[in-house]
């Protein structure tokens, strides 16, 4: 027996995959461990969603910044999934800082997805997004601007998190099994600065924009019973998580 239900495609496979770590010196010996990611959601129809892309091949840390650690690039980890870029078909772009929009011109077959505010500021000249450019403006790419929160394919929704830069988005994924996964990216870069009243660091675009798109991803933690929120860039956190080749599901 056949009903529209069991043809409607949902996320099936989630897979978190840790391009890097570094390690940040900071007073009295102590250390931070950072930790760099992209992400991969394969729906059950077969169609491949790839979150971000993690810093190009010819990027070099400026001075006085650690080196990355333990990389390995996205391309490698697709390859290892068994999957050629041309595989992908929507590549979600949360921002196009340097460590998240490095491989985007490689994904030729995708469509990528961004928020129309923050395409317009990068187009615009921002230095902030020079680094990755020759990445993310490839003339072979093809964008499509959001406006806002949009579910994207069945369980599978963006959010408009702005703060750590104008337009930036979260996403949730519904997995039936696993339960609702939040991809924070860099709206949360660590797990203990998710909380309603936060500071801005350094590398955040606005404050207030910063604490009210917290208290919305906080109000859908638990409107929509979310299991497992991933931070950007929280090195103790991906000690926990599972990681490619392994799978949510
Ligand atoms: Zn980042």
């Amino acid at each position: 027996m056949t009903g529209m239900n069991d043809v409607t495609p949902h996320p099936q496979r989630l897979y978190l995959c840790q391009l890097s770590t570094t390690t940040l010196p900071l007073a009295a010996g102590q250390t931070l461990q950072m930790s760099s990611g992209c992400y991969l959601v394969q729906m059950s129809d077969g169609t491949n969603v790839l979150i971000d892309s993690g810093l190009p091949a010819d990027y070099t840390a400026p001075a006085g910044v650690p080196a990355a650690e333990n990389e390995k690039d996205v391309l490698t980890h697709l390859r290892e999934l068994g999957l050629r870029p041309e595989d992908i078909d929507l590549l979600i772009c949360t921002h196009f800082d340097v460590d998240h929009a490095g491989y985007h011109d490689a994904f030729r077959n995708a469509e990528l997805i961004v928020q129309r505010t923050h395409y317009e500021r990068a187009k615009s000249g921002d230095p902030r997004y020079a680094a990755a450019r020759a990445h993310w403006d490839h003339p072979a790419l093809q964008y499509r601007l959001l406006d806002g929160d949009t579910e994207l394919l069945p369980g599978l929704t963006v959010i408009e998190t702005s703060g750590h830069a104008p337009g930036h988005q979260s996403v949730l994924v519904r997995l039936s099994q696993s339960g609702n996964v939040l991809l924070a990216v860099d709206a949360v870069v660590m797990q203990r600065l998710f909380t309603p009243e936060r500071s801005a660091w350094p590398t955040d675009d606005n404050e207030t924009q910063l604490r009210a798109s917290t208290r919305k991803l906080l109000d859908i933690i638990e409107q929509e019973q979310v299991v497992l929120t991933v931070c950007g860039h929280d090195g103790g956190q991906w000690q926990t998580l599972k990681k490619a080749p392994e799978s949510y599901e």
